[in-house]
């Protein structure tokens, strides 16, 4: 086997911290009367011990999720994160501004435009570059990160919104592992990979949004900037949570464990006291917890999905058919395990009729073996 060299640095050195075995595509959706079995791919997380990137070691599939529903937390957190940048003096009127959006949506460009910065086109230099989760699905980290700095005006500023690293070892996030997702940002890293390309981070603002999200700021070293109270804040937490210690990552792979045990034990008392259990959410972070957990449609007759696009498909790697919400009244289930827990109080308004028929919302991460 080829040594894995960094995403980032190119450096052959680090660790395997996080190893899911063999998984599907997350977003290969079979038909339901498919039989499969569905192409598995080794699923590894590695952490670069020279730069500190966290990253996808192996992506041997072509990434195809469709822009869904915008969730109200995404959007309600792009209107809070303009507004603090706004507040910060960095969307001058008439700007120019250019970014990097995420595969999945979520743009700001519009709210971005209605404060009078002007949208550029491909490749044009800006005085705003932003890349709002766009970034980490980019196979070759270095390249694109030069082609972000290289588009700056002088005097520009680059803004990068992660879902951070720390957070993700912090709240044990494993599943947020998988294929198409090259990066996963410690601001540590980051800061470490902007120096190399003559960038200091200035400034950070911390979102709940995925139960840590990160908005940094970087402008030209040359121009003067230093990093303030709010990056040096970061960097500070983010040491002692041990971001570039492989043996603190590491703890994800007991994290994974845990989750895949302590779902698999709630569906089989379930199953065993009589009463129905559906899945709520047909996402890419589900499909890695029912497959390490082993999960099948006799123990989890469906997964509720809002998306049309997704009703008579089943969850990949498993017989688990995803149903459309109407089946919440038709089969009253006593819990609906949520595989998306920001969406809980999203959930709670639109579905009523889960707890009116005695039924409960049961949060996946929270099942613990
Ligand atoms: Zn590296």
């Amino acid at each position: 086997m080829v040594a894995h060299a960094c995403r980032a640095c190119r450096s052959n050195s680090g660790n395997l911290v996080l190893d899911l075995g063999l998984q599907p595509a997350c977003d290969y959706f079979p038909r339901h009367g498919d039989p499969g079995p569905d192409p598995v791919y080794a699923l590894q997380m590695w952490l670069c011990a020279r730069c500190g990137l966290a990253q996808l070691v192996a992506d041997p599939t072509t990434p195809e999720e469709a822009r869904g529903a915008e969730p109200a937390a995404l959007i309600a957190q792009a209107a809070d994160a303009v507004d603090r940048l706004g507040a910060a003096g960095l969307l001058q009127d008439g700007a120019t501004v250019a970014e990097y959006g995420s595969p999945h949506g979520g743009s700001w460009l519009d709210r971005l435009t209605q404060r009078g910065l002007t949208a550029v086109g491909d490749d044009h230099p800006a005085d705003v570059i932003i890349d709002c989760f766009g970034m980490m699905h980019a196979a070759d980290q270095a390249a694109s990160l030069a082609q972000r700095v290289s588009r700056l005006t002088p005097g520009g500023v680059l803004l990068l919104q992660y879902h951070s690293l720390d957070a993700i070892v912090r709240l044990g996030q494993w599943n947020v592992l998988r294929h198409g997702h090259y990066a996963y940002y410690s601001t540590t890293a980051l800061v470490t990979m902007l120096g190399w390309h003559g960038l200091s981070p200035r400034a950070a603002w911390r979102f709940d949004l995925y139960g840590g999200t990160v908005l940094l700021a970087a402008s030209r070293a040359t121009e003067g900037y230093v990093p303030d109270a709010s990056v040096r804040g970061l960097l500070a937490d983010e040491a002692s949570t041990g971001v570039r210690d492989p043996v603190a990552l590491a703890g994800l792979q007991r994290d994974a464990q845990r989750r895949a045990t302590g779902l698999r034990a709630f569906l089989a008392a379930e199953r065993a006291a009589g009463r129905t259990v559906l899945g709520y959410g047909a996402a890419s972070r589900a499909v890695a917890l029912l497959r390490t957990a082993e999960i099948d449609s006799a123990l989890l007759p469906g997964v509720v999905d809002a998306s049309p696009a997704k009703q008579g498909l089943r969850m990949p790697g498993t017989d688990i058919p995803v149903i459309g919400p109407a089946e919440l009244s038709v089969r009253r289930p006593g819990a609906v395990v949520l595989f998306l827990t920001d969406l809980r109080a999203e959930m709670l308004a639109s579905y009523p009729e889960v707890e009116r028929s005695g039924g409960r919302w049961v949060d996946a991460d929270a099942l613990t073996g």
